[in-house]
């Protein structure tokens, strides 16, 4: 008999996104989540007694909340104060050579010009025009739709817009193709950079992954108070509409009845009869057996070769002088390509890293906070950390390599050990089972890549697949738009009991 229970095992942000649109239709919704908070990676760590997002900042897509809020019956901006930002990004590559790039595209080609010349700038324009073209020709064929395979993705972009589909230029890596635009190596890294956006190699990617820098001049906002608060807000909504939100509850066992899923089982040994559930853990975590044998089936598993990236980070209160950090600044590794041969085929941290920081004290305001600030420093990392315990002495050496790449550039950041929280590629592999620590879901390499994530619909009646893991992909309004996915292909399947 259906009783409309409904299980979402985690609340990452796609399994909070599923638990509204779910909840909202009538289901019966428990929300099952180890940690003691909400957000999986938008997490807050607390150093030196504040608190710090030590997960995503660069905040994009805010239209796919909008739309979530107001299919909610309210509004993103009755929950939330989002501020945009005016300097996407400040990057250095040294203490002379710094370049931000704007919100406004003719500023950025302004900063481009007078940076490395008026050719580098119409590179710049010619640049944007096509990533502009790959977001307009993904955006409602694959982004916002079910999974599509190949000849269905032709077919919703339409045979006659054959062109569009050419332009995608999926078969073409995306340095080469950035390398088309740009002749400055600089701003050949610079623009590469966004493949990190979903954790892969621009030397392995398709030039498809060009939409990203589209997304980011689209729009970038900060939230107030930091990005934990989005997680909040959606577990608040979520709970009005009268979810049952459990934290500190570990789903330990899935339990099939004549092939579909029949029930969860939670480390405590709670078991829930649910209709259908919705996971929201890496896909790993179900292929590999974390929620026993029978869930095995419902997904491919993902070989570590085929991860995308870790991250080592450090979370910091500390004052910083000489450089002007701006929210978000890059601090570039002068040799790209060893970079990620280090981070994904040497299997070692980076010896000469590229360094994000986002100084979260700081707004487009040229006024530096006064005293210690909040930051986040990112280097990229190898997805290892179920098999290799970085030592203290690697890690040490990655630390000097890093704030040293940063004082080559001007920013010297004065570090007080007590004031530090390190997060390692074992530790997100702890927090994230199943993953080595790759934050991502698979790296998106090669052409296929995007196909082969699985969609919302596991190969398990009534088992539901959301996150970064799935289709379409990482970070936040991706996951967030996987969420909504897995919830409409569950009401699709069950009918809306509302
Ligand atoms: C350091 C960092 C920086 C990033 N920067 C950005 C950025 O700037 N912009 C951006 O858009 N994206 C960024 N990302 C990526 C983005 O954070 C993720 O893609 C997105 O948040 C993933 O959401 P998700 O829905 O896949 O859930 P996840 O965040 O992966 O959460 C999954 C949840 O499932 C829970 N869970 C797992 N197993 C169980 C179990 N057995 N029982 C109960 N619960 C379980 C976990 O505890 C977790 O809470 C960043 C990520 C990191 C880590």
């Amino acid at each position: 008999m259906r009783t409309g229970r409904i299980a979402v095992i985690g609340a990452g942000i796609a399994g909070l996104v599923a638990t509204i649109d779910l909840a909202r239709a009538g289901f019966a919704v428990s929300l099952l989540e180890r940690a003691g908070a909400p957000g999986g990676k938008m997490r807050e760590v607390e150093v030196a007694g504040k608190q710090l997002d030590a997960g995503p900042t660069v905040f994009t897509l805010r239209d796919v909340f909008e739309q979530l809020y107001a299919d909610a019956g309210t509004s993103l901006a009755s929950h939330l104060n989002l501020l945009p930002v005016k300097i996407l990004a400040r990057h250095a590559w040294n203490d002379s050579e710094h370049l931000d790039l704007h919100a406004d595209l003719a500023e950025s080609a302004a900063a481009i010009g007078a940076f490395a010349g008026a050719g580098e700038a119409r590179g710049f324009l010619a640049f944007a025009a096509r990533a502009e073209r790959i977001y307009r020709t993904l955006n409602t064929s694959f982004m916002r739709a079910a999974r599509p395979n190949p000849i269905e993705l032709s077919r919703r972009i339409g045979f006659s817009n054959i062109a569009d589909l050419f332009n995608i230029q999926p078969f073409t890596n995306m340095y080469e193709s950035i390398s088309r635009y740009f002749a400055d190596p600089r701003l050949r890294q610079l623009f590469a950079r966004y493949a990190t956006y979903c954790g892969s190699s621009p030397f392995h990617s398709p030039a498809t992954l060009m939409l990203i820098a589209h997304v980011e001049q689209a729009g970038v906002w900060t939230i107030e108070g930091g990005m934990h608060r989005l997680a909040q807000s959606l577990a608040q909504l979520a709970a009005r509409l009268g979810a049952d939100l459990r934290y500190g509850t570990q789903v330990s066992r899935v339990e099939l009845a004549n092939g579909r899923v029949a029930a969860v089982e939670t480390a405590s040994g709670e078991r829930l009869a649910v209709d259908a559930l919705v996971c929201n853990a890496d896909n790993n975590a179900l292929a590999t057996g974390l929620f026993g044998e029978a869930a095995r089936a419902g997904v491919r598993a993902t070989a570590p070769a085929e991860r995308s990236l870790s991250a080592l980070t450090w979370n910091l209160v500390a004052r910083t002088e000489g450089f002007p950090l701006a929210h978000h600044s890059v601090f570039f590794g002068d040799d790209y390509q060893s970079e990620f041969d280090d981070v994904f085929r040497r299997g070692r941290l980076p010896v000469r890293p590229t360094v994000y920081v986002c100084a979260q004290d700081r707004g487009d305001a040229a006024v530096p906070p006064r005293g210690a600030e909040r930051l986040l420093c990112l280097v990229n990392a190898p997805p290892i950390g179920d098999t290799h315990q970085f030592t203290t002495a690697e890690i040490q050496q990655c630390e000097r390599n890093t704030f040293e790449r940063l004082e080559r550039c001007g920013l010297r950041v004065l570090r007080d050990p007590q004031a530090t929280c390190v997060t390692t590629p074992s530790d997100f592999n702890r927090l994230f089972p199943a993953t080595g620590g790759a934050l991502y879901g698979p790296a998106s390499h090669g052409w296929r890549s995007s196909f082969t994530r699985p969609g919302s619909r596991s190969r398990i009646p009534g088992l539901y697949l959301a996150g970064g893991s799935t289709h379409p992909g990482p970070g936040v309004p991706m996951a967030a738009l996987s969420g909504r996915l897995a919830a409409a292909s569950l009401r699709a399947d069950y009918g809306s009991i509302a």
